[in-house]
């Protein structure tokens, strides 16, 4: 893998081979994977159909969040599970994929999927082929290094990912759940299941936001930051780049980089956010009381953090602004484009107007169920925030108020009880959770607590499901500890009178 960043020379030892047994003896110190405890069900088959498997959890996405809600789940015992993943093996979320960013955001140190296991870590994984010297040169890590290390995640945990399948719907079947399964890797049509987590990354409880303003521009024309676009194709031609977000800015560089004639950013802000606020509060206090906090202050944090908007990082806008026909442009908002002829027409605020070749949209993600096939037919059924909570005058957002009101276990509540109760058995667990449970299962720092606080959750709720074969198996065990030649029987002493045994 060829990287824009300068590598060092591999260093003869120690070598990933070291490291991968070192993974393997914490894991065998650790007894994983511990047996599987989850008493199995059986499909709810009529009387001549042939029984199916019931798995006790399938997860949707192995992207990290998936992979290390894989490895919690195995190691909480919870074993008869499924991943899927529609992309094929290694072109996993965004990462070799639509992101264009040079190096990761995040600080090299970061744990991230490592689910408290140093030897899993990148600090490891790196040091194992470049070493220490190498590792205290890094400053960030090259974005398709972080896809080599979740590819060797994977590989070292053996983690049973099923790539090329798509899970196209998720459908009630009694209190299971049937997953319609698409893609050339799909092994069946459908399987069954007790529980699906969807770790379906950035947009996996959403989309990609388009603005209402490129309704009418032919898609030739036009495409957002998560499209594939043909950058050599944009060379000596006028780009405009709708925003200024760490998306829009990759994008407007790779243009740049790719001879476009001029870029142009397109922002509606009066000013550049330069404060990664979420960033600086940081803490695992933060982490642990989010979902503790009330309504009102996880809104009024989720509100302010979403408002200020996180800068694109340092490097990325160096990126864009060492080139001279690069342009900033604030207070610009869009408010309409069409074409004429082969150049794209754009109006922008206060009765100005550009022309352009062609437009990038860096216009990030929203949060909305309703756009989610896997829940087509149900997901309005499906309480928000908005349903919730009503903020005070002058915190109003309606983005954020689209995000979905989740339960502790990332399990999706109902906006009326009894209508979808097989709500509960979904967990979405990806950027949609971030408003109920904070940032715990989509951006690097916290996705190993949020697959430990869902492995705890599923495992309690399957448990307290069961509870009477749990109950009937305490009752069955019969495996003696002690074998009956430890000890002897005595009988009492004969009664005495009290001053005889005070003699005595
Ligand atoms: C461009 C970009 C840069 C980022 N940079 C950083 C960064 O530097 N630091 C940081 O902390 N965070 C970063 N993030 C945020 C976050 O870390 C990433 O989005 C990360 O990929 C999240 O991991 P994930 O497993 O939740 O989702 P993903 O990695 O996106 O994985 C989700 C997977 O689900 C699969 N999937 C979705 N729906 C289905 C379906 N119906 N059937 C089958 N498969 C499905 C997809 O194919 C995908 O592989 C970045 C995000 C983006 C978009």
């Amino acid at each position: 893998m060829a990287y824009d960043v300068q590598m060092p020379l591999r260093s003869a030892a120690p070598t990933l081979a070291d490291l991968e047994q070192r993974v393997r003896d914490d894991l065998a110190c650790l007894c994983y994977p511990p047996a599987n405890w989850v008493a199995p069900r059986t499909s709810p088959v009529s009387a001549n159909a042939p029984s199916e498997t019931v798995h006790d959890v399938v997860i949707i996405g192995a992207g990290m969040c998936g992979m290390v809600a894989a490895f919690a789940l195995i190691g909480a015992g919870i074993g008869n599970i499924r991943i899927f993943d529609r992309n094929p093996a290694g072109l996993e979320g965004p990462w070799v994929t639509y992101a264009r960013m040079q190096t990761l955001r995040s600080p090299k140190q970061l744990t991230g999927p490592a689910y408290g296991l140093a030897s899993l870590t990148f600090r490891a994984w790196f040091v194992a082929q470049f070493g220490n010297d190498a590792w205290a040169a890094l400053d960030k890590i090259p974005r398709p290094m972080w896809m080599e290390y979740l590819c060797w995640y994977r590989k070292v945990l053996d983690l049973p990912v099923e790539n090329n399948v798509e899970v196209s719907a998720i459908l009630p079947e009694g209190d299971l759940l049937r997953l319609t399964l698409a893609g050339t890797g799909a092994p069946e049509t459908s399987v069954l299941c007790r529980k699906v987590v969807m770790a379906t990354g950035r947009d996996g409880m959403g989309k990609p936001s388009i603005p209402s303003f490129v309704a009418g521009l032919p898609q030739a024309f036009w495409a957002h930051s998560s499209h594939a676009i043909d950058f050599p194709a944009l060379s000596g031609k006028r780009v405009v780049v709708v925003g200024v977000g760490a998306s829009a800015v990759d994008n407007a560089a790779e243009a740049l980089e790719a001879g476009a004639a001029e870029v142009r950013h397109l922002i509606r802000r009066k000013q550049m956010p330069t404060i990664n606020k979420l960033m600086g509060i940081g803490s695992y206090g933060f982490t642990a009381a989010f979902p503790q906090l009330s309504d009102a202050q996880r809104w009024q944090i989720m509100n302010y953090a979403l408002r200020s908007q996180t800068p694109s990082p340092r490097g990325s806008t160096m990126r864009v602004s060492r080139h001279p026909n690069a342009f900033f442009h604030f207070d610009a908002a869009v408010e309409n484009t069409r074409l004429d002829g082969t150049e794209i027409v754009i109006d922008i605020s206060g009765g100005r107007s550009i022309r352009a070749d062609f437009l990038i949209l860096g216009t990030g993600f929203g949060v909305d169920p309703l756009a989610r096939t896997e829940l087509q037919g149900y997901a309005d059924k499906i309480l928000l925030w908005q349903d919730r909570f009503t903020p005070p005058a002058g915190e109003e957002n309606a983005d954020l108020g689209r995000f979905p009101y989740l339960a502790d276990d990332f399990t999706f509540l109902e906006r009326e009880p009894g209508q979808a109760p097989w709500l509960s058995n979904i967990h979405s667990f990806n950027s949609g959770a971030a408003a109920s449970l904070g940032k715990v299962s989509g951006d690097i720092p916290g996705i190993s607590e949020g697959a430990s606080w869902l492995a705890r959750e599923i495992a309690a709720k399957l448990y307290v499901r069961d509870f009477g074969t749990y109950w009937q198996r305490l009752l069955d065990y019969d495996t003696p500890e002690l074998r009956g030649d430890e000890w002897t029987a005595s009988d009492l002493p004969d009664a005495a009178p009290a001053n005889t045994r005070l003699q005595a």
